[in-house]
């Protein structure tokens, strides 16, 4: 590992768009092309907004509610982000990524926050549990590689 960066916040609607400054800051290291940036810090809004919408979908206690975010960058251009919640977990893993799939109001959600995770990152993987809470975890390559 050649560099790692985590940070924890409440699950506030304006900490998504923090977050996602965060990653693309700590990601410029790598000296990712414009494209390779804004692809990451969708792929993150998708993932935390996600968190904050979803997973503590039923929490009052928004500030308690907490996400976490790490980011690992490695030379030669590897880029992995893992957004993890304690929050309401997902049943059904495998159908929630279904493209269009949603449990979220039709008229806000279209059901497609997985799928642009899916097609901007190079990996996604999502572990959940009913309960417990979800993590996801985005890996990254870039063509851009300089050394860090
Ligand atoms: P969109 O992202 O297009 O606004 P969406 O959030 O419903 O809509 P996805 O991001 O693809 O679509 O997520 C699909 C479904 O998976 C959600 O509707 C929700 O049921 C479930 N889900 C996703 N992330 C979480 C999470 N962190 N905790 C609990 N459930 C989740
Ligand atoms: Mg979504």
């Amino acid at each position: 590992m050649d560099n790692v960066m985590k940070m924890e916040f409440s699950a506030l609607a304006e900490n998504e768009s923090f977050a996602r400054g965060a990653a693309a800051a700590f990601v410029m290291a790598l000296d990712p092309t414009v494209e390779e940036l804004t692809e990451i810090k969708t792929a993150v809004s998708e993932a935390v907004s996600n968190s904050i919408i979803h997973g503590y979908r039923d929490r009052k206690d928004r500030s308690g509610a907490r996400v976490i975010m790490e980011c690992s960058i490695f030379a030669g251009g590897k880029v992995v982000i893992r957004v993890e919640d304690s929050g309401v977990g997902i049943e059904d893993v495998e159908k929630a990524m279904e493209p269009l799939f949603t449990t979220g109001d039709s008229e806000e959600r279209s059901g497609m926050g997985f799928t642009v995770m899916e097609s901007f990152m190079d990996r996604l993987k999502v572990i959940s549990e009913k309960g417990k809470g979800t993590v996801v975890i985005m890996t990254k390559y870039l063509d851009t590689a300089s050394g860090i």
